[in-house]
């Protein structure tokens, strides 16, 4: 089971227009911006209490940012939350019949190894499965 939210991924168009508008709206700066190339996203994190928020921007057309804002436009893109061992929560969620878009972890922003949950099984909304990564 998760241990909390960990932070909310949001799908934006252009990336410097929104970090203006969330550093208006929030009051704080974001604290990094990192592409994830297998993605196709560059993406921007801001910290407010212990909630992050990830802006995600397309950094080409095939990107899954493109075709979610092509879709339905920008907004709440997926919730990521903190998984304790990823391994096991994809098999523990296999189990419960929850269809898993990533079968094993992949690296994703902000040092986590990541996996997503398919929204048809998730009452509509893309969960992100995501573990900081070992440093040893
Ligand atoms: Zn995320």
């Amino acid at each position: 089971m998760p241990k909390k939210l960990e932070h909310i991924g949001i799908a934006v168009k252009n990336l410097e227009a929104s970090e203006a508008l969330f550093t208006k709206l929030l009051g704080i700066e974001p604290y990094k911006r990192e592409e994830v190339s297998s993605e196709g996203v560059m993406t921007s994190f801001f910290l407010l209490g212990d909630i992050k928020f990830e802006l995600l921007a397309a950094t080409n057309q095939d990107s899954p940012i493109a075709k979610f804002i092509e879709k339905r436009g920008e907004g709440i893109h997926h919730l990521a939350f903190e998984s304790e061992n990823l391994e096991n929560e994809l098999s523990e969620r296999k189990s419960q019949n929850v269809e898993l878009i990533h079968q094993k972890p992949k690296d994703g922003a902000d040092n986590k190894r990541i996996a997503f949950l398919h929204p048809k099984s998730t009452g509509g909304v893309l969960w992100e499965l995501c573990q900081e990564k070992l440093t040893d």
